[in-house]
């Protein structure tokens, strides 16, 4: 946050975006490789010192009674958004950083609970707004880390290190190359030549913190375990190959192998994925993601009938190169590589295919990928 902290402020302005995961679906809490970007859909925070030593109000733009706290008695709340937010204060005060009373306005354009990780922009959001108006000094891997820390403890999603370290280092034009086991990363340009990415929101709603996606992690981990025994070196699935893989199947349960599968066969796929965007073979990526979903449908269990029907209908244009779920799973959006010329009549027929068949409106939004959190001048803020 460089920027950021350079300039002393009593009252600032943050935008916090969401991103997109190319592919890479459910490596990051594995070890394994993604390829997001942060995106032009944002949370944005507005943040003032307001005098007080430890009244603080935050009020979300849609989310009814402002949450009032006390930074003395920073804990856990009943209403789950709040928990986020508490999160990070108290993130921020286990780091040893006092703070002091502020008043914090959110408004956001991003959907929530649709795989565009909302949450880390909420969390990564508040943390990068306090790092600023109290000039705390913290890195940006701090602030991703007490971040995602927030959402594992006071909310109790088990998230990996992706959505945080997207939203915060997002750059345009670029998706990121990560290696979650140890956050090397590199800039590819998102050259897509005509092709651009458009997200289609099912409007059907996951509850991350219910436990089907913790279960689908606790069911890796067990695969884990189970192959450490015949090989002690291995500690998570990014170190499980193929082969390897085969050789230990007697060991796991079908649902375990299964899993696992999905996993190795995944971190290939960003790989190669990578090495298609360098080359712009776009018929290539768009085959990955193709090979993607249905890993995530088939292997990974966690489609549902909305989400393969976005996929399937895709398949059917020969104007769109590829298609697949993102995120938890079990609803949310699908993300498509459309021909820009095609995108106002693509959107227009898959939602009225969708509602025929569903009864339910599709979201759509065209979307670009875009610089990671950032602080805006107050005489540009539009909240
Ligand atoms: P995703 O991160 O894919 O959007 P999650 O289930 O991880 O889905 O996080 C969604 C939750 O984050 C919401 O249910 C809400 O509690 C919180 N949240 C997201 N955006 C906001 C916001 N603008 N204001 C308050 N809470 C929000
Ligand atoms: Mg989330």
């Amino acid at each position: 946050m460089d920027s950021i902290m350079a300039q002393t402020l009593n009252e600032i302005v943050v935008d916090s975006p969401g991103r997109i995961n190319l592919i890479g679906g459910h490596t990051d809490y594995n070890n394994g490789y993604v390829l997001p970007a942060a995106i032009d859909r944002k949370i944005a925070f507005r943040l003032k010192k307001n005098g007080s030593a430890q009244m603080c109000h935050i009020q979300s733009k849609g989310y009814g009674t402002p949450l009032r706290l006390n930074l003395q008695k920073v804990e856990k709340s009943s209403v789950e958004w709040e928990n986020y937010l508490l999160g990070v204060i108290a993130g921020i005060q286990k780091l040893g950083h006092s703070l002091e009373g502020f008043d914090c306005e959110i408004e956001s354009d991003l959907p929530i609970g649709s795989g565009l990780s909302s949450s880390a922009a909420l969390e990564c959001g508040l943390a990068s707004g306090l790092n600023a108006l109290f000039e705390l000094g913290l890195s940006k891997l701090e602030i991703i880390t007490l971040s995602r820390r927030a959402e594992h403890e006071f909310v109790g999603t088990k998230c990996g290190i992706m959505d945080q370290f997207s939203s915060v280092y997002g750059k345009s034009d670029h998706f990121i190359f990560l290696d979650c086991s140890n956050l090397h990363h590199t800039y590819v340009p998102a050259s897509m030549g005509p092709y651009e990415l458009l997200l289609l929101n099912t409007n059907i709603s996951h509850q991350l913190s219910d436990g089907q996606y913790n279960s689908r992690q606790d069911e890796c981990f067990e695969a884990v375990a189970q192959i450490q025994k015949q090989h002690p070196r291995i500690t998570s699935l990014r170190d499980v190959d193929l082969d390897l893989l085969s050789s230990c199947k007697a060991l796991l349960t079908d649902i375990q192998y299964q899993r696992a599968l999905f996993i190795v066969q995944e971190n290939q796929r960003v790989v190669d994925a990578a090495e298609a965007l360098k080359s712009k073979d776009i018929e290539q990526l768009g085959s990955l993601l193709y090979a993607c979903h249905e890993g995530l449908r088939d292997l990974y269990d966690i489609s549902c009938p909305e989400l393969n029907f976005l996929v399937d209908y895709a398949k059917e244009q020969n104007y769109v190169a590829g298609a697949r779920m993102v995120g938890g799973g079990f609803g949310g959006c699908t993300i498509h590589l459309v021909h820009g010329d095609h995108m106002e009549s693509y959107i227009k027929e898959i939602s009225e295919a969708y509602k025929r068949e569903f009864g339910i409106d599709l979201g759509a939004f065209p979307v670009r990928t875009s610089n990671g959190t950032t602080l805006r001048k107050l005489s540009d803020a539009a909240l």
